[in-house]
């Protein structure tokens, strides 16, 4: 470990510092900007983050002008990036900040820690890396690294084994150094300790690393058999009144993607049509009775714990006045409009086939 610990100190940090990437948090580094960029860089990668971390920043410049928007307006700023409560739990808790600490940023663990959204992994993350509190961080990159130099035998997606590689990355820590020896950590899994073909000639720690020295670097980390991901299939509806307005639903809080907006729909049931399934769902969650008409796309997306097919149809009502029962609010808008409120990706693909739709002349 000493000698693992030396090598990071006089070579992974001083290696991090002249090659590191430049990322717009990196500049300009306050509170509110890691903050923000550690929850959008949670379960998704650098380069997707850095177009909507630029745009968010142009729109929500402080603090201050977050916690005064609307939970719409910072769930059209999101769109796109999935796993969206974490936005809600970033605009409550600036809310927080604002309203029970005159918009100060807590500078403690323990009150990072106590934000909405913030778990052990976000607050180190932001204690080191805005106020260089000796705190180490251990995420997906990390974990690999840490595996791999200390050829880690215990499955690492184990509870057990996530604390031990948490105990060893605190072992690690430079004192005074926790900013750097983190991104240090995370670099090398993102651009060298890479998940296949890790590039270690060019690795600053190869000569301490236990799994280099025996040539197996891809045995690690260790984990477990996979369990197979769960498969849905979903029928939504894009129903048009006779203005030609086209009807959305905007998803309860409680539920997943809560506050977004839709087009109308669910799961689809055992022995069940498409057309059957939208039928219900639409009975379901707005009162209406439905006709099926032309099919306009199938979305195929994958979320985290599973796949969905969505079949889209044209529809018309038959029956009812749409009324919120399993949705929060609905409303009929121009398909030019459509992008006027935050959507789900796979919704974003529907208003894309509709937009081309419209475009060819479709009626
Ligand atoms: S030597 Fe290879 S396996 Fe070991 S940390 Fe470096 S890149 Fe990863």
């Amino acid at each position: 470990m000493t000698e693992l610990k030396q090598a990071i100190e006089q070579r992974l940090i001083p290696w991090f510092l002249k090659n590191k990437r430049s990322m717009p948090w990196r500049t300009k580094r306050t509170p509110y900007r890691v903050w923000i960029s550690e929850l959008m860089l949670q379960q998704t990668r650098v380069d997707q983050v850095i177009p909507y971390f630029n745009r968010f920043m142009k729109r929500f410049p402080s603090l201050k002008s977050l916690a005064d928007a609307s939970q719409e307006d910072v769930l059209t700023m999101w769109q796109g990036l999935g796993y969206y409560s974490r936005a809600r739990n970033l605009h409550a808790a600036a809310r927080i900040i604002q309203d029970e600490r005159a918009g100060r940023f807590p500078e403690s663990h323990e009150e990072i820690l106590r934000l909405p959204g913030v778990g052990s992994y976000t607050a180190a993350a932001i204690g080191s890396l805005a106020f260089n509190m000796d705190l180490a961080v251990v995420d997906g990159n990390v974990i690999r690294v840490l595996s791999r130099v200390n050829a880690y035998p215990r499955d690492s997606g184990s509870t057990a084994a996530r604390r031990e590689l948490q105990q060893i990355a605190d072992a690690l820590l430079p004192e005074g150094q926790a900013g750097d020896y983190n991104e240090a950590m995370m670099e090398l899994g993102a651009t060298i300790c890479l998940p296949r073909n890790p590039l270690c000639g060019e690795c600053p720690l190869s000569s301490v690393c236990l799994a280099n020295k025996s040539e197996r670097p891809m045995d690690y980390p260790v984990k477990a058999p996979k369990k197979k991901t769960p498969h849905i299939v979903v029928g939504a509806a894009v129903v048009r009144n006779r203005a030609g307005k086209i009807l959305i639903a905007q998803r309860r809080d409680k539920d997943m993607l809560g506050g977004l907006w839709e087009f109308p729909g669910g799961k689809q049931e055992p022995e069940e049509t498409i057309q059957q399934c939208i039928q219900r769902e639409l009975q379901e969650e707005l009162g209406i009775d439905v006709e099926i008409g032309e099919f306009l796309i199938t979305v195929k997306h994958a979320y985290s714990h599973f796949t969905m097919d969505m079949h889209t149809y044209f529809a018309r009502i038959r029956k009812g006045r749409p009324r919120p029962l399993e949705c929060k609010d609905y409303q009929w808008v121009r398909w030019e409009q459509l992008r006027s409120v935050p959507y789900s990706k796979a919704d974003l693909y529907v208003i894309e086939a509709l937009e081309e739709y419209f475009k060819k002349g479709g009626s």
